[in-house]
């Protein structure tokens, strides 16, 4: 048991860590010796072993989390009405919520309050645990978008499924990377529309101030339904920096330059004049109107865009 109360972080870490190399063990060694005999003489490729300790482990991770989250069920102050502002009701039973979770599936119980005008309810640990309106984990959604920015939503619930042994349909997996994907187009709006107002975003790359800049436009034909393709248009940043390992040894200054973080990629459905101003705010992120930047490549292909 690790008490909470009065402990600082670092303190709280070390119970932590000692808990995870004492306690763990033994439960290990507790575990292992509950295996009856002949579960354990049955199994004799490693392949299988470990399919079985996969199921136990996630049974116990299940279970951890179900119980962390029934300890946490009702943290949250008494919410008001949003439609009245009255103070709302607990209601008498916790109500559980099925979510696909980073260890499988969750029933997860959490307190609900109903407002006694009859305008519903809500549950205010939803929103402190980080729940959408998907029923999947914040862990969860986060990876299964990371599967869904790199393949197509059909491959990549398959691959999450065969990575993870967890189901996401590729439904809910397409709702929940265009609910990222709107989170992040309106932050992107909102940085466009303050260098718009000359309030320029603070760069990206604020702690290696770049020499030089290579910007890079294209376009690619992107299929949005069935039948409706389009042409989105792509930028690409790199920012650039002089390399001071290198020998000043009179050779052209390019040799001497060395990209500095990753490339920052854009991409946009408008039209090309609404395009350069995501360009050009991504431009500035990555460095363009810093003072070091000496060097500024504009790379296209001269083909007309839509
Ligand atoms: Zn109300």
């Amino acid at each position: 048991m690790i008490p909470q109360d009065n402990v600082s972080d670092k303190s709280w870490k070390a119970q932590w860590q000692t808990f995870l190399r004492q306690e763990v063990e033994s439960l290990i060694q507790t575990v292992w010796e509950r295996i009856p005999p002949s579960v354990r003489e049955s199994v004799v490729e490693l392949a299988e072993a470990e399919t079985r300790v996969q199921t136990l482990s996630t049974r116990i991770s299940q279970g951890v989390v179900t119980r962390w989250a029934a300890a946490h069920a009702a943290d949250d102050a008494i919410p008001c009405c949003p439609t009245c502002g009255q103070s709302m009701r607990r209601v008498a039973s916790d109500r559980p919520r099925a979510i696909i979770g980073f260890f499988g599936d969750y029933r997860l119980a959490r307190a609900y309050y109903a407002c006694t005008q009859g305008h519903g309810g809500n549950a205010p640990a939803d929103r402190r645990w980080g729940l959408g309106p998907d029923h999947v984990s914040p862990k969860r959604g986060a990876l299964a978008v990371r599967f869904a920015v790199e393949a197509p939503f059909d491959q990549a619930s398959a691959l999450l499924q065969a990575a993870l042994g967890v189901t996401v349909d590729d439904e809910t997996l397409r709702r929940i990377a265009h609910r990222v994907g709107g989170v992040a187009e309106a932050e992107e709006q909102a940085a466009i529309a303050a260098v718009a107002a000359g309030h320029g975003p603070d760069p990206k790359a604020a702690s290696e101030s770049p020499s030089a800049l290579v910007v890079a436009v294209d376009g690619v034909m992107a299929q949005m339904t069935p039948k409706q393709w389009r042409e989105g248009k792509i930028g690409v940043c790199l920012p650039l920096i002089n390399d001071s390992s290198a020998p000043a040894d009179g050779a052209g200054t390019e040799s001497l330059l060395q990209p500095v973080g990753t490339p920052d990629y854009c991409i946009g459905f408008e039209s090309r004049p609404e395009f350069w101003h995501r360009g050009y705010t991504h431009a500035l992120q990555a460095g363009l109107d810093a003072r070091s930047c000496r060097l500024v490549a504009l790379l296209g292909d001269g083909a007309a865009p839509e």
